[in-house]
């Protein structure tokens, strides 16, 4: 019999499961009894009735898919006013909706790195933006994480165009970027002197800000007084504080007519479904009118960290809605999640290779939603887990 061309996949198999890094899906029951602490919606929006009418509405209307790309058949009314809402509410001139958050960082960071220009990346960003560096024309220079005199020295190498990209809010550990320090190392790297080249755009994404930080959920961009300027772009998710799917651009217009011509995620792939618009319309409207969720989300994160660190757990203090707590070992994160499963309580847990520095956590998501009772639950939970 022939070797199969897939050997090395079960060698690479076979390693993984020595190192007790093997990934499984558990399907999740939609009536679990769990107290879910792992997902990433941090206002509680998720299922809210008017969330889910807001996507059958839409699909009713506009059917189960968008039936092509956005510049084919793709874009509904929907699609146009999510993006007018969303611009609006966050403080830019303009928004364009992605089929997801990865695809709306693939677009930012490609077509806004061309051929001769430098791209100045965070070692902590997320993979999204990593595979955006990876894709772009330009040279990617990878600059220590929250580094921004690290960011000064790498621009004052640039011979063209560049960009400055980072997570707003860390995935993994939830700690925030140095906004206003990323925004003066770009903004000086403009000024005169500067041997005549043009400054630098500072790219974020927003994943973990949108709805939870900022006033009443309006973004790193806007609490840092950054959103709308003319060299910043942001970049969201609708798929965390919104409860639906897909993700935006924002930024000044005529960037985002860049995108809508030149992005590549944006030109061939099918349009964010009309369900997920609507449902996104409709969480974005509910945060509107409840602005008190984002603070409400930022507490519970604030509450955990301090009662979880007071009983001995390492954990990082939470900027967002992310608590990201320390374990020693691999084994011992997946023995804690496990544990506290079996406990009733859904938490996430991190290990390499997700997280390149090699150290595993629980990965605890803060929700507007939780009642105090269940924090308490929850902390419960793990302190016994750890036991
Ligand atoms: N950026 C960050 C920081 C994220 O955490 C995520 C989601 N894990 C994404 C982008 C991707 O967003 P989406 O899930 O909408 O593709």
């Amino acid at each position: 019999m022939a070797r199969s061309p897939f050997e090395w996949i079960d060698e690479q198999a076979r390693a993984r499961s020595k190192a007790g890094l093997v990934r499984t899906l558990r399907p999740r029951p939609a009536d679990s009894a769990l107290l879910d602490l792992a997902g990433n919606d941090y206002l509680g929006l998720a299922r809210h009735p008017e969330v889910t009418e807001g996507a059958a509405r839409a699909a009713r209307t506009w059917g189960g898919g968008a039936t092509g790309s956005r510049l084919v058949s793709g874009s509904t009314e929907l699609h146009a006013e999510l993006e007018h809402e969303l611009a609006e509410f966050c403080g830019f001139e303009s928004a364009l909706v992605f089929s997801s958050g990865y695809a709306a960082n693939l677009a930012a960071v490609t077509a806004l790195a061309p051929h001769g220009s430098l791209i100045v990346s965070d070692a902590g960003n997320h993979a999204s933006l990593i595979d955006g560096c990876r894709l772009a024309r330009g040279t990617t220079q990878v600059v220590a994480h929250a580094d921004p005199d690290a960011v000064r020295k790498a621009l004052d190498t640039r011979t063209g165009p560049a960009i400055v990209v980072s997570d707003t809010v860390f995935s993994v550990d939830g700690d925030a970027a140095p906004l206003t320090a990323l925004a003066a190392a770009c903004r000086d790297a403009g000024e005169a002197g500067q041997s005549g080249r043009p400054g630098a755009a500072l790219v974020l994404d927003d994943a973990h800000g949108l709805g939870v930080i900022g006033d009443g959920g309006r973004g790193a961009a806007w609490a840092a007084g950054l959103a709308g300027a003319p060299d910043v772009v942001t970049t969201v998710t609708l798929s965390k504080s919104l409860g639906s799917q897909g993700g935006a651009v924002l930024g000044p217009a005529h960037v985002i007519e860049h995108l809508v011509n030149a992005a590549r995620t944006f030109i061939f792939d099918t349009g964010l479904a009309p369900a997920a618009a609507g449902a996104a319309l409709a969480a974005l409207r509910l945060l509107r009118g409840e602005p008190e969720r984002a603070a409400r989300a930022r507490a519970v994160a604030t509450a955990l960290y301090e009662r979880l660190t007071a009983e001995g757990l390492e954990a990082v203090r939470p900027d967002a809605a992310v608590v990201s707590v320390r374990a020693p070992s691999p084994e011992q994160a997946l023995r804690w999640a496990a544990e506290c499963r079996a406990a009733g309580l859904a938490v996430g847990c991190f290990r390499p290779p997700s997280v390149p520095d090699g150290i595993s956590r629980l990965r605890l998501t803060a929700r507007a939603d939780l009642t105090d009772g269940q924090v308490d639950r929850a902390v419960g939970v793990i302190i016994e887990a750890r036991r």
